[in-house]
């Protein structure tokens, strides 16, 4: 188990979870980071009694500035630099990688050169440089261990195993309009889609789970992750969210890793991890379960699964320039300035409109960021 952890977005739904994890097992968070919260970041500053603290909203990070002066807690800049400096801060073992977006990676890749265990709730990272960040995870000796319940039922089930996986089947609930036609879908507002029916998460997730992009980003992940093909991987829809992921492995036998939803539990994990502590979630009542169900997904109906797989075979900068218009579109989409069905749309235009690099550098990758997101404001804000 870790004793100390720096939480980078420790004011979203994993950053509070995680520091309600730290809480209870008696983890030290030496620095914290958020964007724009400053009342939940000076409760967090009073409940943890960190050195570093960082809001990388502008005004934001004068409210907080101002609120703590004199306090004797170091308050960082504002913007990424924030973020950078907390992801590198001295003394912490590990840093819970929980922003939403691409805003994550190069606080990520800093946490991994000062030799930290990420715990990585931040899938965006992954996507768009999973190459770079295992490269430079392998080279440094740095430990990451998934957040994502997913990720982390497939590191469990695989503990030990690496060499036997045949096939990884990484499952998903299907969202809140499983089955839903394309007409029917069509004027899905931002408040039904952040209604996830088993999970409670963040606005941007919550969309994403809607239109299964989110199990796309996951697929791509899970590639990264775990040195998988995209044909060892296979998706299944499993509404329950029960079973949060298995393996097969080479003789046929399938390990799967079961509980409750809640994202404590892979939280907890990833801080305790080679070890086990006493959870608090609640425990899974498998007599209570009216069945586990499992299904091959319908692609016609997930386009933008779909479309996640097929830039997941094409490699080099798709998933980046496909996870940065998918973050602008759902920002537009959660505005009210574009329509559900329009979010698979703009994705894929942007996919057809910005030019393909087969090996990006960290540059190429964050420049194909920046023309997807500009590509999607010129054209659908
Ligand atoms: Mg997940």
């Amino acid at each position: 188990m870790v004793n100390s952890t720096v939480i980078l977005g420790s004011t979203g739904s994993i950053g509070r979870q995680s520091a309600a994890v730290c809480r209870r097992l008696g983890i030290r968070v030496p620095a914290i980071a958020a964007n724009r919260n400053v009342g939940l970041l000076l409760k967090q500053v009073e409940d943890f009694a960190p050195e570093y603290v960082s809001a990388s909203d502008p005004g934001a990070n004068r409210e907080l500035r101002e609120a703590l002066s004199g306090k004797g807690v170091t308050v960082g800049p504002p913007g990424e630099e924030g973020l950078r400096i907390a992801a590198a801060w001295p003394g912490a073992e590990c840093v819970v990688t929980a922003v939403s977006g691409a805003v994550g990676l190069r606080p990520t890749l800093d946490a991994i050169d000062a030799g930290r265990r990420i715990a990585l709730a931040n899938k965006e990272t992954l996507v768009c440089a999973g190459a770079i960040v295992m490269r430079r995870a392998r080279e440094r000796g740095a430990e990451i261990v998934p957040v994502d319940s997913e990720h982390s039922a497939i590191f469990q089930s695989l503990s030990g195993r690496r060499g036997e996986l045949r096939r990884i089947l990484l499952t998903g609930s299907g969202g809140p309009f499983r089955g839903w036609s394309r007409e029917q879908t069509a004027s899905v507002t931002p408040e039904q889609a952040v209604r996830h029916p088993n999970w409670s998460m963040g606005a941007k997730i919550s969309v994403d789970s809607a239109t299964m992009m989110n199990k796309g980003l996951e697929f791509i992940e899970a590639m990264h992750l775990f040195s998988a093909a995209p044909d060892d991987i296979e998706v299944l829809i499993h509404p329950e969210s029960v079973v949060h992921s298995a393996v097969e492995l080479v003789d046929g036998s399938v390990i799967a890793q079961l509980g409750v939803p809640d994202m404590a539990l892979p939280i907890q994990y990833a801080l305790t991890w080679p070890e086990r502590r006493p959870g608090a979630s609640e425990r899974l009542d498998l007599t209570a379960l009216a069945g586990l169900h499992f299904m091959k997904p319908d692609l016609e109906k997930m386009p933008c699964l779909a479309l996640a797989m097929d830039c997941a075979r094409r490699g080099g900068n798709a998933p980046a320039v496909m996870s940065a218009a998918n973050e602008a579109a759902v920002g537009l989409f959660l505005s009210r300035r574009l329509g559900y069905n329009e979010i698979y749309g703009s994705v894929s235009a942007a996919l057809g409109s910005i030019g393909f690099i087969a090996e990006p550098s960290l540059d190429e990758i964050i420049e194909s960021d920046h023309e997807a997101r500009e590509f999607i404001k010129e054209n659908y804000a």
